[in-house]
């Protein structure tokens, strides 16, 4: 894979060192490449059907964490992606803010994207649940069942080429597997309705934790830009 200057700025900021075999300065380079001009993108057009979806979500109210919520989270990024990313549940941040991935998380999320040359806009972020399960427990199953219709309307509306699972519980809930997530990694699954290639990796979070595991996460992301390009080619 070649990597431009802000890819690479991106692996340093993920905690990854990358080595450069050619001659010169490229490491004081990266350094100095600004996100921030990085251009806007569109994020799309949202169609009646859509806009309906987030209605009937932001009114939801089928489990119980509908009472302890401040709003939902129903999804953020470009409604026609090909890339779609899949999380756990909000958390304190996202809860108050209402959309995925804002927190300290949100932002090595972000990193991971650039370093394979996403930006944040271009790509759709959801997760299983719409809601913050209190004191960021994790989502019990009668939670996800209520759940996973709306993501599921959200897949088919979006029609993604590529799905990326962040963590055990998005990767889990999504498959229907109960496979430690360091056995499902490094292989291609597939999303039944519109046979959609999965690809597994760790959650931001616990990258966060274990910033060791940043490398096979980067594995991981390599993998899925590889079957995306191929998939491009066909
Ligand atoms: N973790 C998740 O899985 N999703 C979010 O939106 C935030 C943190």
């Amino acid at each position: 894979m070649n990597l431009n200057t802000t890819q690479l700025y991106c692996l340093q900021k993920m905690g990854i060192d990358v080595y450069i075999s050619s001659q010169g300065n490229a490491i004081d380079t990266i350094a100095r490449v600004d996100q921030e001009n990085i251009p806007a993108v569109d994020t799309g057009i949202e169609l009646p059907e859509w806009k309906s979806l987030r209605s009937q979500v932001a009114a939801c109210t089928l489990c119980e964490l509908h009472k302890g919520r401040t709003q939902t989270v129903f999804g953020v990024g470009n409604v026609n992606a090909d890339w779609l990313i899949i999380g756990e549940a909000p958390g304190r941040d996202e809860d108050l803010q209402g959309e995925p991935f804002v927190g300290r998380a949100g932002k090595l999320l972000n990193a991971m994207l650039h370093a394979i040359g996403l930006q944040r806009e271009q790509v759709f972020i959801a997760n299983i649940l719409k809601c913050r399960p209190p004191d960021n427990r994790d989502p019990r199953p009668e939670e996800v069942v209520c759940c996973e219709g709306y993501l599921k309307q959200q897949i088919a509306m979006i029609k993604p080429k590529i799905i990326l699972t962040v963590g055990r519980i998005a990767a889990q809930n999504l498959l229907k597997v109960d496979t430690p997530i360091g056995q499902m990694r490094g292989n291609r699954y597939e999303y039944p309705d519109g046979n959609i290639p999965v690809v597994v990796t760790y959650h931001p979070a616990y990258l966060l934790r274990s910033p060791r595991e940043k490398r096979k996460s980067w594995q991981d992301l390599q993998m899925a830009m590889k079957i995306y390009n191929s998939l491009n080619n066909c």
